[in-house]
């Protein structure tokens, strides 16, 4: 039986997890289709039900859909409950797991490819949308010394850091960079078709040499803060791999099997190359 898997959103038709996940299903040898499951959300409570059906294997879940399929799931991983939100769900036996493997990914991200441990490290993240909770979460998993927030809505920082307790904390002003091991870009600053795609979310002026500089957008691969980053010499990770991560472990909460990372990867760059080459 050829079995099904897809991304739950609106819009889906930009998503990349398409392209990655076929990939990762054909290299396993596993005869799945994963599919764009453009759903409005008066539309969700159906395609979350048919989910259920014994040739699923579950979903991803993107915007605008994260926090609005909680209550149509059977069981809701510790994780996603604390974030607020899911984006895999998992049809075992027609009973529907939700998880959140956003900032799992991205702490495999920067453990995998930046070699970068966050245990015992001061980050500074920039944001306070959906994208940062579920990374300052990871981060406090993972037991990070410091999570401070930065956001230009101050009152939504504010929020967040009483959500997640110490040792995150909200900073009304943009501090000085030297005291942190890892900058993170979590606003939309720098995206392509964004607010600003030309634009740095902070200035660079005051990072020691040993910053990481990572922005967790990926379109464009090398976004205004990477290539600052780079002129002055720091280290930069940009966002395709936190995508890739959060893409494996979904991957692998369906299946069981350990995610072909770098098939996924190349099969990312590959897309995103295309689509950069036909819009110049
Ligand atoms: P979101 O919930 O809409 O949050 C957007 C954030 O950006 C807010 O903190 C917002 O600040 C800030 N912002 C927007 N415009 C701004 C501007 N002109 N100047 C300064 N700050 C601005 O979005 P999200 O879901 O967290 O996603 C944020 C970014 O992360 C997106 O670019 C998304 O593509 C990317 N992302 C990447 C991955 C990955 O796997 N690599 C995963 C998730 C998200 P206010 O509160 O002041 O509005």
């Amino acid at each position: 039986m050829t079995r099904r898997a897809g991304i739950i959103g609106y819009p889906v038709g930009h998503s990349l997890s398409p392209v990655f996940q076929q990939a990762a299903f054909a290299h396993s040898g596993l005869d799945v289709v994963y599919e764009r499951w453009e759903t409005p959300l008066p539309d969700l409570p159906a395609r979350v039900a048919a989910l259920r059906a014994p040739d699923v294997l579950g979903a991803n879940v993107t915007v605008p859909h994260k926090e609005h399929v909680i209550p149509l799931l059977d069981e809701v991983g510790g994780l996603a409950a604390r974030a607020g939100a899911v984006n895999t769900i998992v049809n075992r036996d027609g009973r529907l797991f939700g998880f959140n493997t956003d900032g799992p990914g991205f702490v495999a991200a920067l453990r995998q490819e930046a070699f970068f441990e966050p245990g015992g490290r001061a980050f500074l993240l920039l944001g306070a949308g959906g994208a940062a909770r579920g990374i300052a979460l990871a981060l406090l998993e993972a037991r990070a010394a410091a999570v401070d927030i930065w956001n230009r809505t101050p009152e939504r920082a504010a929020a967040l850091a009483r959500d997640l307790g110490a040792p995150a904390r909200a900073l009304a002003d943009l501090p000085p960079l030297a005291g942190y091991d890892c900058l993170v870009n979590c606003t939309t600053v720098g995206m392509k078709g964004g607010p600003d795609p030309e634009g740095l979310p902070c200035p660079l002026d005051s990072a020691g040499p040993g910053l990481l500089v990572v922005d967790i957008v990926y379109a464009p691969r090398v976004t205004p803060l990477l290539r600052a980053a780079a002129a002055r010499g720091l280290r930069t990770l940009g966002g395709l791999p936190m995508l890739i991560y959060q893409g494996a472990l979904a991957f692998e909460l369906w299946t069981g099997l350990p995610a072909p990372v770098d098939v996924m990867v190349r099969a990312a760059e590959n897309e995103l190359a295309r689509r950069e080459g036909a819009a110049r």
